[in-house]
């Protein structure tokens, strides 16, 4: 096994192209007595939106998690050729809808991974967390409870605390889902405003519409790489009847 981060030697392919962000070889992952992800190989570009398509299961999150750096190949390699560690925002499920946190509290965690949680914010840290929050459109909810708050609200408090790590590279796990059709655009248009800001952003999805805004796509279906290209190109009737067939 051979993870690689920061990689400056440039023998390797990925180091003579400066357009890639993370480039995957012949990955697999998984859990515990359970392969997930078989020789996945692919890429994801500098400055885009890139999309994991597939269904429940075809393994985006734990595909994800890799990326993060926080679930750890059995097998391949995955270099990344960026200066700062990703943010990941997890499911929304995942965060307890019901904790007493305010929403500023909530995105100021963002900066733990900086300071600590026993440490004073500094300057910079408040000026990270301000910023996020208004380039979200939150700033004027800081002083709200995150279990008051609106699907899509507590979505956008979420990805302003993955903001606030400033990160050249966020990633995000079904970012829509579960969102009505209004918050879901919102999401989706947002992610594509992230990129012009400078960020590379990979989220995994079933939401098809979120698919076909984003710049690139990988197909999975059962822990391998079906096709990896433009969504126009990819998300055809007949590869999404393949990928969603049942086995
Ligand atoms: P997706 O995000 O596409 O729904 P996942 O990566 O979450 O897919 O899941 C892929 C497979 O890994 C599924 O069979 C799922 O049950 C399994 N899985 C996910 N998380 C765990 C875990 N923590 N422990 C064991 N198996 C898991």
């Amino acid at each position: 096994m051979k993870i690689m981060f920061n990689k400056q030697d440039l023998s390797l392919p990925s180091a003579t192209d400066p357009t890639l962000r993370i480039r995957i070889e012949g990955l697999s992952a998984g859990y515990a007595g359970h392969p997930v992800l078989h020789q996945l190989s692919a890429h994801i570009v500098k400055l885009t939106n890139t999309a994991l398509v597939g269904p429940n299961g075809s393994g985006k999150s734990t595909l994800l998690g890799v990326l993060a750096g926080v679930i750890q190949p059995t097998a391949g390699e995955l270099e990344h050729a960026g200066g700062r560690p990703p943010a990941f925002v997890p499911q929304r499920g995942a965060v307890g809808d019901t904790l007493p946190l305010t929403v500023r509290q909530t995105v100021e965690m963002g900066r733990w991974g900086e300071r600590g949680p026993w440490r004073r914010l500094t300057r910079h840290d408040r000026t990270a967390v301000d910023t996020a929050l208004e380039r979200l459109g939150i700033a004027d909810l800081a002083a709200r409870q995150l279990g008051e708050l609106s699907g899509g609200q507590r979505q956008r408090a979420l990805i302003a605390q993955g903001l606030a790590q400033e990160s050249d590279l966020l990633l995000l796990d079904e970012p829509t889902t579960g969102l009505d059709p209004e918050a879901r655009e919102r999401i989706a248009a947002l992610l594509t405003e992230l990129v012009a800001d400078g960020v590379t952003v990979v989220h995994a999805t079933h939401d098809l519409d979120a698919a076909r805004s984003a710049d690139a796509c990988l197909l999975l279906r059962e822990g391998r790489l079906v096709s990896q290209g433009h969504p126009e190109q990819l998300l055809t009737p007949s590869a999404l009847a393949h990928v969603w067939q049942p086995a």
